[in-house]
């Protein structure tokens, strides 16, 4: 289970750095296209974001949760999962007025 604070990927402009380690780099765009499709609010919308562990080629599906507040995603195949927190007003909230 991933648990992240998604302020913790991101400089003092807002954006994922690119001197950060490249493990860490990835998981924040990883972070960051979950962001960007789970704040559309579009739940029909079909999975296209790959799972990030080693070897599996499954989709993610992320879901908003605790009052729109965090985002909950989990693996459609190997089931690795997590929560976002402190995502919201970042540059790929598309709600930003929530
Ligand atoms: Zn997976």
């Amino acid at each position: 289970m991933y648990i992240t604070n998604f302020q913790h990927y991101l400089d003092e402009e807002g954006n994922i750095p690119t001197d950060i380690p490249k493990e860490a780099r990835e998981l924040g765009n990883f972070l960051a296209l979950l962001i960007d499709d789970a704040s559309t609010g579009d739940y029909d919308a079909e999975p296209t974001i790959r799972c990030i562990e080693k070897g599996c080629e499954g989709l993610i599906v992320p879901t908003l949760v605790e009052d729109e507040t965090e985002i909950y995603w989990v693996c459609v195949k190997c089931k690795t999962k997590g929560v976002i927190t402190n995502w919201r007003g970042t540059k790929w909230d598309n709600n930003p007025d929530f």
